[in-house]
């Protein structure tokens, strides 16, 4: 029988912490996937959804971007997958009496995670102006109010579309062209806190900004590095890809400032085997300093050039530019700089060279531990002129592998949720429909934050997501959303958002991956693009939460035509009636996608083409790929400070907290834990178990602190301390952020520690 929502508060948050594990998955990730599946969903509602979750005729995971190999096994989900389908199909219900019962103020004491247990929003509802609570509204009301709104600006620019990765591609594009149809570019994503470093490093150097690998290519590698990322817990799929390149005698490096348990030892709970000896597959950890990734990859880029025979020099001929200059920049690469930088020694360094080396297929992975960097651009493309000097770009097992988060953030990119579209992209699209988009660059997250805040941006509208929680500088953005004249949010469950509001708000429930959904043309389905850019169909089976639900797509299109009215040529209606009428629009606009519904109906869907990739083709500003010579980077750290990233527990899929655990760190019934390395621990006076206060510096000498933290001696690299978001995000400076890309500094914060206090 599922259970009850937690209904006290504040869910005591009182951390215990025990030796942590050496190996993801296996039993005790079936154990936990079934309990908490069971919680939300009980027995009969379990089975119908996981046994469908990721298969070809079912509906795709709302957790994370990790593609499905061609062959489906009965179960194809992780533990995180199967607590993000529980969390969306619970049968938990938050009704208009729940809000007559909980006035905003009263949300805003209650943490994420009690919030997120109270399960599916079953009616639209607002909150007037002056008004402490939230109350029911038709949606035809719901929709005359943003447009009042949206029509009283002064400017289109004045109005935010942020978007985040779970929204299918469908409700993506027809957002994006509602937003340019309606006169701005503001079309702020997720992305830009996450993989945009990655894209613009990409974008720049192989003229894509996407992966250039298949899973096949995974399991072909001889050589993976994971840089930056936890897979076992944010990606837990990717071990079992692991393992089998690694049962085929491939090398495996990981490059961190956490040991990882996931990368220590996969226990696949597919397989006896797995589930009960497992597979090692880290052959070399390299326990790296925060931020000392360049540095590591400038450095092999130096011995690579100094090893015979080394460098791939037909390809370096044929396929790049820029080689000279770079060579230059590499050779002149030092030790001690290096050594220091990584904090890692010569001995683990030359093992790692030596791998590169004995590789002939190499891919590098990442994540956010490369993005979230004030150099992080740099960095990535440091890591490509690193697969481009022995030609690891465009052949199978080879190649650039950024592990996106979202489920399609990468999809939504592609349908043009971009605030700095290209021209070519704005073409096509005011060819096909008609209209005469605006060509100035509009506001990424970071810059709607700044808008908000100088009362330059009024309305704020919001595909999904939790924007207030998933941000910097807490105190900044929370003050900056109260200054807004409407908030909406399209949700399927209760988020801080909810309770951090403009003047006026509105929450807009909305369908999930897992309901059914049916229009006036029929049954529905939806298309995701998956991290190595295959795009497949997304069809839920449950009864949807509510009657009173829209789809993300209706939501577009009647928004569309409430505020675009008769003055809009475009047909909004045909778009909800059948989204299959979508599709047909975006294989005239969108490169890749012609022909969209025909191949949409193949069982698992089609590959989107990739020219470096495919051709080893570089459609750069110089038709190859580019080799570049940045200085090199590294965050310094003034004496008696840290530095902090900000990170996922194993219980939380980006603000969505499932629970307070974070088992393979040994971490049980609490969130606010700084994990510091115990010899940082002695020298700064920070005892295990006591408690603490943390205090960010930045250069504006605004004092940014996070209160009562317990102290958890970790081994973590030295002068390196961690601690989750979203409870530490008040710490992260909203104009600490990457060159180039904007995307916030999260894993790179100086912190000092205050009033440390034995409880
Ligand atoms: S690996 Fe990601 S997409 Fe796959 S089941 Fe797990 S959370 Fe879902």
């Amino acid at each position: 029988m599922a259970t009850k929502p937690p209904t006290g508060d504040p869910v005591q948050d009182a951390p215990q912490v025990e030796p942590a594990p050496h190996a993801a998955a296996g039993l005790p990730a079936v154990a936990h996937s079934l309990r908490i599946a069971q919680q939300q969903m009980g027995v009969r509602r379990t089975a119908q959804t996981l046994l469908k979750v990721n298969q070809k005729n079912g509906f795709d995971c709302p957790g994370c971007a990790w593609p499905e190999g061609d062959k489906r096994h009965t179960a194809e989900f992780c533990e995180n997958g199967a607590k993000a389908v529980a969390e969306e199909a619970t049968l938990r219900r938050v009704t208009p009496g729940f809000f007559a019962a909980h006035p905003v103020a009263d949300l805003a004491e209650r943490s994420g995670y009690w919030l997120g247990q109270q399960g599916r929003i079953t009616h639209p509802v607002y909150l007037p102006e002056g008004a402490d609570r939230y109350e029911a509204v038709t949606w035809e009301r719901a929709f005359a109010i943003i447009a009042e709104e949206l029509t009283a600006l002064g400017s289109p620019d004045e109005a935010l579309f942020y978007t985040s990765g779970r929204t299918s591609n469908e409700a993506a594009f027809l957002l994006q062209l509602f937003a340019r149809e309606f006169g701005t570019n503001n079309l702020p994503d997720c992305s830009n806190m996450c993989h945009e470093s990655s894209g613009s490093a990409l974008t720049e150097t192989i003229g894509i900004g996407k992966g250039s690998v298949s899973l096949e290519d995974l399991h072909q590698a001889d050589l993976i590095i994971v840089a930056g990322q936890n897979p076992g817990t944010n990606h837990p799929r990717m071990l079992a890809a692991l393992e089998k390149a690694k049962t085929s005698g491939a090398k495996i490096i990981s490059v961190n400032p956490l040991p990882e348990a996931g990368m220590e030892r996969f226990k696949n709970p597919q397989t006896p085997q797995g589930m009960l000896k497992g597979t090692a597959l880290n052959d070399l950890f390299l326990q790296i300093r925060i931020g000392g990734d360049q540095a590591l990859f400038r450095l092999l880029n130096k011995l690579i050039l100094a090893a015979e025979g080394a460098v791939d020099t037909a390809f370096v001929a044929e396929h790049t530019h820029g080689y000279e200059e770079f060579a230059q920049a590499a050779e002149a690469a030092d030790w001690d700089e290096t050594l220091t930088a990584t904090g890692l020694t010569r001995a683990e360094i030359e093992q790692a060279l030596a791998l590169v080396l004995a590789s002939k297929r190499t891919i590098v992975c990442w994540a956010m531990g490369l993005t979230q960097h004030k150099h992080s651009v740099p960095t990535i493309r440091e890591i490509v002129n690193f697969l481009l000097l022995r030609g690891n770009i465009g052949r199978p097992g080879a190649g650039v592998c950024p592990v996106r988060g979202h489920s399609n953030v990468q999809g939504d990119r592609t349908m043009g949720i971009f605030e700095r579209p290209a021209p070519a992209f704005l073409d096509a699209l005011d060819k096909e429909f008609g209209i005469t988009s605006p060509r100035h660059h509009g506001l990424d997250v970071v810059r709607s934050i700044q808008a908000l805040r100088d009362g330059e941006a009024k309305v704020f509208f919001a595909m999904g997501g939790n924007f207030v929680a998933a941000t910097p500088d807490t105190a900044v953005t929370e003050a900056a959303m109260r200054r807004a004249r409407l908030t909406v949010h399209v949700s399927t469950k209760l988020n801080r958002s909810h309770a951090v509001t403009g003047t006026r708000a509105l929450i807009l429930p909305t369908l999930g991956r897992t309901d059914k959904d049916v229009q006036a043309g029929g049954k529905q389905f939806v298309t995701v693009e998956d991290s190595m850019g295959m795009v497949h169909a997304s069809r839920g089976n449950l009864t949807p939460a509510s009657p009173h639900l829209l789809s993300e797509p209706a939501i577009v299109a009647r928004l569309a035509r409430a505020v675009l009215g008769t003055g809009s040529r475009t047909d909004w209606e045909a778009f909800e009636r059948d989204y299959a009428t979508i599709r047909d629009r975006i294989s005239r606009v969108v490169p890749g996608f012609e022909d969209f519904n025909t191949r949409i109906a193949r069982p698992g869907g089609f590959t989107l083409p990739h020219a470096p990739r495919d051709e080893r083709r570089f459609p750069t500003a110089t038709g190859r790929a580019n080799f570049t010579a940045a200085p090199v980077e590294y965050p310094g750290l003034p004496d008696g400070r840290l530095l902090l990233q900000t990170l996922r527990s194993h219980d939380q899929y980006n603000t969505t907290i499932y629970g307070l655990d974070d088992r393979y760190r040994g971490i049980k019934g609490g969130r606010r834990i700084v994990m510091v390395n115990p010899e940082d621990a002695a020298a700064l006076g920070l005892t295990d178990g006591a408690y603490t206060d943390l205090v960010s510096e930045w250069k504006d000498g605004v004092e940014r602190r996070a209160d009562g933290f317990r102290i958890v001696h970790y081994p973590t690299a030295r002068g390196c301390a961690a601690a989750y978001y979203p409870e530490t995000n008040v710490l992260v400076p909203l104009d600490s952020t990457a060159d180039t890309s904007n995307t916030p500094a999260s894993k790179s914060v100086v912190i000092r520690f205050e009033n440390t206090r034995s409880v």
